[in-house]
């Protein structure tokens, strides 16, 4: 049972987020921290665990990679993990043939079947885009991708993982999605461009464990914020991490989210496609992407002759029930955020954070920062306060 009596620190979330707060102050400023979890686990969307049937390591919703380049995220998510030198490399197959993402020399010239040297790339490019909007120009994602590396290649591998993906036309999301896939001139194959990249070496489960070991920290998994509220005292500052709208009681509507689907099997070969991530650009495909998440640990042993795969299906978010996992970052959504963000900003001992409390596809990297960010202002604002 929890013990609300005389608590001064609520963590309500424990993924990167909420266990970073924890551990910040539990260790810094050496006072008690209850965190609670809707989840049996922490970690959030990022948890993994072992198989028991095959030992094989399984990340539960989705590969996750960690990789930064903020020197001081690395630094500190080092204090509690070390990672394998793992570089993530995504393939995707495209009318049944494989092909390496992102688009590079490797994908161009496979597609094209050219052998183009980097410096003839940007002439190529720019002959593939004749004739279409700059990408400063373009009022969607569609008219980015195409303004990026030509139709051809966005009506392959770009059009219909989107579609996929997102469940709506390209023509009808926001460019900065696309952001998030770089486009290169050479045949670096790393599908991240970050100085630090890795797994944590025991799994995230490890890590989540001693992050949350302080002993001033109390974790409770399976507990609902919502079955609890009431006996929050009034000084209590509430560190959530839980869907922002939901905690406004929807007073100004509902954010949308996209959801995803996982289901898991086993195979009986030692190695089923190859690689960790193999994504699948074709429309009639219905999934996005197939993980075989023993690929992420090559260093270890596990049982022979099987490998333990994910298929990752979109789906549509119909509210409370389904897992919130992208969100819908239009004007609607956009405009109804600050909104609830600006009611949050007038609340003396709420923060608000996370993927879930800030409405933001937020990479694990990213997160942290935000989180040893909102620590820091949380202490200053205090300091401000006696
Ligand atoms: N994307 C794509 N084809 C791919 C992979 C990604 O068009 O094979 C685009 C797509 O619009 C997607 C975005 O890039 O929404 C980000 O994809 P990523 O796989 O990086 O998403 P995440 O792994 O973070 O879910």
């Amino acid at each position: 049972m929890v013990d609300f009596s005389g608590l001064k620190n609520l963590v309500v979330g424990a993924g990167f987020w909420g266990a970073v707060i924890a551990e910040r102050l539990a260790s810094q400023l050496n006072e008690k921290v209850v965190v609670i979890d809707k989840n049996r686990h922490p970690g959030g969307a990022s948890w993994s665990e072992i198989d028991p049937e095959t030992g094989i390591e399984c990340h539960l919703y989705g590969s996750h990679i960690f990789h930064t380049s903020l020197e001081r995220v690395w630094d500190y998510v080092s204090k509690f993990t070390s990672f394998t030198n793992y570089r993530h490399r995504v393939l995707t197959t495209y009318r049944d043939r494989v092909y390496p993402l992102p688009v590079g020399l490797g994908l161009i010239n496979a597609f094209y079947g050219l052998n183009l040297k980097p410096c003839e790339v940007p002439d190529f490019i720019r002959r593939e885009t004749r004739g279409e909007k700059g990408p400063d120009d373009a009022a969607n994602l569609e008219e980015k991708a195409i303004s990026l590396v030509g139709r051809p290649l966005y009506e392959a591998f770009i059009r219909g993982y989107t579609k996929k993906q997102w469940g709506r036309d390209p023509k009808d999301l926001p460019a900065e999605i696309i952001s998030r896939l770089p486009v290169r001139t050479t045949w670096n194959l790393d599908y991240f461009d970050a100085i630090y990249q890795g797994v944590p070496a025991e799994g995230y489960g490890k890590f989540f464990e001693r992050l949350l070991s302080n002993p001033r920290i109390d974790f409770f998994p399976g507990v609902d914020f919502y079955d609890i509220d009431c006996k929050i005292p009034e000084d209590c500052t509430v560190f959530f991490s839980g869907a922002i709208d939901r905690f406004f009681d929807y007073r100004y509507g509902s954010l949308e989210w996209r959801s995803l689907c996982f289901e898991f099997r086993t195979e009986p070969v030692s190695d089923f496609q190859g690689t960790s991530v193999m994504n699948y650009a074709d429309e009639a495909i219905p999934w996005t992407r197939v993980h075989e998440f023993k690929h992420f640990h090559p260093e270890r042993e596990t049982k022979e002759g099987v490998t333990r795969l994910c298929t990752e299906y979109p789906s549509i978010w119909r509210g409370e029930k389904d897992s919130p996992y992208y969100p819908v970052n239009d004007r609607r959504n956009g405009e109804l955020f600050q909104k609830y963000a600006k009611a949050a900003s007038r609340l003396k001992n709420v923060v608000p954070g996370g993927r879930l409390g800030s409405y933001r596809y937020c990479d694990m990297d990213r997160t942290v920062d935000d989180a040893l960010a909102a620590f820091e202002k949380h202490v200053a604002s205090r300091r401000e306060r006696f």
